[in-house]
């Protein structure tokens, strides 16, 4: 059963040109050693549970002013019941975004069959390569889900974009490349830079982004692979 632990009213950098408001769930099957989201992962129980009831509530109170609501976690695809909470959202008139890291091409494929959701961003780590991968996540992942769920989302049924956090010590500029001739995704696949602040791995603290101008030149690189 979903428990909601988190709720933003209003955020203007989730939906990529839309105003949304942004559900939080629990728990994680990664553990990618720059996750700032940890608390939520590890000690869910640390947060009050909000009642969709409350919540829908609020929602109709922003009704105008956001365009949508997006779900992210923790990864909500691990819930079997995402797809009625998607359902319930649009069902009160506002379209869904949602974040995942690709790990449940199953749910994917639901979600978007059932018309639940409308905008799908799913965090790719590194290129698809088990050992480099391994690296990002923090543990194993079997890449065959992950190449099925870049592989549904290219099938353009719903807006999609791939993102990618780059932290210099995981990810070289070649393996970035590497990413780009893969994905092959042209502008829809966004670099985003490592924030060192309060990451899963303390030692990740100490790890300087990337500066912006080279990871900007980087991500023109990438989108130019189509
Ligand atoms: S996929 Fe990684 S970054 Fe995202 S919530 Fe899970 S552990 Fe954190």
């Amino acid at each position: 059963m979903i428990e909601i632990k988190g709720f933003l009213e209003t955020s203007f950098l989730d939906w990529p040109g839309k105003i949304c408001s942004v559900l939080f769930l629990p728990r994680c099957n990664f553990r990618c050693p720059y996750c700032h989201n940890h608390s939520l992962i590890f000690n869910p129980d640390q947060f009050a549970s909000i009642p969709l009831s409350d919540i829908l509530r609020r929602l109709h109170s922003l009704k105008g002013w956001i365009d949508g609501v997006c779900i992210t976690g923790g990864e909500p695809t691990l819930y079997d019941d995402l797809p009625r909470l998607s359902h319930e959202i649009k069902k009160n008139g506002f379209p869904v975004k949602l974040d995942t890291n690709g790990s449940n091409p199953a749910m994917l494929e639901t979600l978007i069959h059932q018309n639940t959701v409308d905008f799908v961003a799913m965090d790719v780590k590194a290129p698809l390569d088990s050992l480099i991968y391994r690296r990002s996540a923090g543990i194993s992942v079997d890449l065959g889900a992950i190449s099925k769920s870049i592989e549904i989302l290219k099938q353009g049924r719903v807006e999609y974009q791939f993102r990618m956090t780059v932290v210099p010590q995981l990810h070289s500029e070649e393996e970035i490349q590497t990413l780009g001739k893969q994905l092959k995704a042209g502008r829809r696949l966004i670099l985003q830079n490592f924030n060192p602040e309060n990451p899963l791995d303390p030692s990740f603290r100490e790890i300087a982004p990337y500066d912006p101008n080279v990871l900007r030149e980087m991500e023109r690189m990438v989108q130019e692979m189509v």
